[in-house]
């Protein structure tokens, strides 16, 4: 294979789906493929890590980025402000590496102005039902904001069919290998491949 520029996958899922959780496992279980890391204005949750699950940086902070355009994309969330930084993002795809974004729906329609290539891939819970139970299990947020989030997971269900794929996470082992599956299939198109080595077989 003759890549020299990185795939850009964008990962959308109503929170609790377990985006989060599978696109660390899929970094972790595939060589080549890097999660860009987000700044994020909302408080650290009990075992997050500044610079490792997001940049926790300041309303006054994220503002100044937006104004320096030093943004690919960004959104409010449930009133915080998220966002992946434009430099970071096409650095690495440059270097060749191949790189999943874990953004909402809105930052999602952003990439797809900006980058024609990039590969959509939407996490849908079995149900949602599941859903709030999964994010009444996580025990870290508040009864309104789980209500808050559940608005918001129809919302974003809403925008489904802006998605190449669609993974739905009933069993975490099986949405994975799904996701590894897109990300090696994404890896096999033609238009990435070594088509002079090819040429000269023939
Ligand atoms: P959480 O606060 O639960 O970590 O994330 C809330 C939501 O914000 C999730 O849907 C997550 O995908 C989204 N999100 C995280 N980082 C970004 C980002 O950089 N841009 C956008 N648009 N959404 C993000």
């Amino acid at each position: 294979m003759n890549k020299t520029r990185g795939l850009l996958f964008v990962v959308s899922a109503p929170s609790g789906a377990g985006k989060t959780s599978l696109c660390r496992a899929i970094t972790d279980s595939l060589e080549g493929l890097t999660h860009s890391i987000s700044y994020a204005t909302r408080k650290p949750r009990p075992g997050e890590t500044d610079g490792r699950d997001y940049y926790f940086v300041s309303p006054e902070r994220f503002q100044e980025m937006i104004k320096a355009g030093d943004f690919a994309e960004w959104a409010e969330v449930h009133s915080n402000l998220y966002g992946t930084s434009r430099r970071v993002l096409d650095d690495m795809i440059a270097k060749g590496i191949d790189v999943i974004l874990d953004i909402d729906t809105q930052g999602a329609k952003q990439i797809k102005s900006k980058y024609d290539t990039a590969v959509f891939i939407f996490i849908m819970p079995p149900s949602l039902d599941i859903l709030e139970e999964r994010l009444r299990n996580r025990k870290s947020d508040h009864e309104d904001e789980i209500r808050k989030r559940m608005r918001r997971a129809r919302e974003e269900i809403r925008d489904y069919a802006l998605y190449d794929y669609i993974v739905v996470n009933r069993d975490f082992d099986r949405a994975l290998a799904e996701l590894r599956s897109i990300v090696m299939a994404e890896r096999c198109r033609t238009r990435l491949a070594d088509t002079q080595w090819i040429e000269k077989l023939i």
